[in-house]
Parts: C-alpha cells; sequence; structure tokens
C-alpha cells in the first residue's frame, strides 16, 4: 500500500504512521474518519484521493499492463536483479525479466498450442543446439514455467505434441 503514496509525503514519521494505520482501515480495524484525524491537513486531501480512488490511481500509475491480465505488472527484486511480476498473482504468474526499468517484452503465447501437461499456452523459444554455440533451434515451452517444465520441439513454427500425450 505504502507504494501508492505520491512522493509528496517525504516525513518518514509520517509515512510510518500512514502506513500502520493504512493497513488497519483495509483490514476494517479502524475508520476513515479516525485515520483522517491522525493525518495533518498536508496530507488529508492526499489521502482522501488515494483512498477513494484506490484502484484508479493504481491503474493510471501502471504503464506496464500484464500481456496475458492486462493488470499492472510489478517491479520485484529476486535473487538474480529485478524483474517484473503481474500484480494479479498468484491468480497470474506472468513475470518476465527487467530491462532498464521497464519489464522486457515477452513473445505472445500462442493458444492453440496448448501444453500437454497442463492447460497452459506454450511460447516459441530459441535455444542453442546441443554442443553448439552457434546454431540455435526452435522450440516451445510451457508459460507455466517453472511450476511446468514441459517443452516440445519445434516443427514448420507450431509446436510438435505427439498425439499420445495430447489427451489425457
Ligand atoms: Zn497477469
Ligand atoms: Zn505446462
Amino acid at each position: 500500500m505504502i507504494s501508492a503514496l505520491p512522493s509528496e509525503i517525504t516525513d518518514p514519521i509520517e509515512t510510518c504512521i500512514l502506513e500502520t494505520n493504512l493497513d488497519k482501515i483495509a483490514n476494517g480495524e479502524m475508520q476513515k474518519k479516525d485515520f483522517m484525524n491522525l493525518a495533518t491537513a498536508h496530507t488529508t486531501k492526499i489521502l482522501e484521493e488515494i483512498i477513494e480512488k484506490g484502484k484508479t490511481f493504481v491503474k493510471a500509475e501502471s504503464e506496464n499492463p500484464c500481456p496475458e491480465c492486462s493488470k499492472p505488472l510489478l517491479q520485484r527484486k529476486g535473487k538474480n536483479g529485478r524483474f517484473w511480476a503481474c500484480s494479479g498473482y498468484p491468480d497470474c504468474k506472468f513475470s518476465t525479466s527487467d530491462i532498464k526499468g521497464k519489464p522486457a517484452k515477452k513473445e505472445k503465447p500462442i493458444l492453440d498450442g496448448s501444453c500437454p501437461d497442463c492447460a497452459h499456452p506454450l511460447v516459441k523459444r530459441e535455444g542453442f543446439k546441443k554442443g553448439s554455440k552457434k546454431e540455435k533451434y526452435c522450440f516451445w515451452g510451457c508459460s507455466g514455467f517453472p511450476n511446468c517444465k514441459k517443452s516440445v520441439p519445434d516443427k514448420d513454427g507450431k509446436p510438435d505434441i505427439p498425439e499420445k500425450s495430447k489427451a489425457v
């Protein structure tokens, strides 16, 4: 919630009070008017806007919608650096790497080539052939990765799904 606060609120103590109590309001433990009495005149107006238009605020702030569900992507810090994950998590498990502070564009999943193991769409990917660092080849990986590590070979630009594994 604190990430939704505008930069005008810079006082660390004030920010702390707001952070704690915004949670209480969200949990229904505190009335909005009580909270407003705590806030200073300076922040009251800003807070009114945040609470009333909370969803719009977040929406307007996001220039990076999820390509799968169009909810805003959020920048996160992981073991291997920054990355972007969908704010619709866990319903949507979309994530992508960070390129200069922007989410890396991913090829749109091909819906007509669903993963034989789970219902996720397959995404076309490129890899190097075994023992070669120059020869590339295409394959189709499950968009449910890393939960599903299914990959199928590429055949004429389409995933070559073996018939026997198609029907379950
Ligand atoms: Zn999403
Ligand atoms: Zn899968």
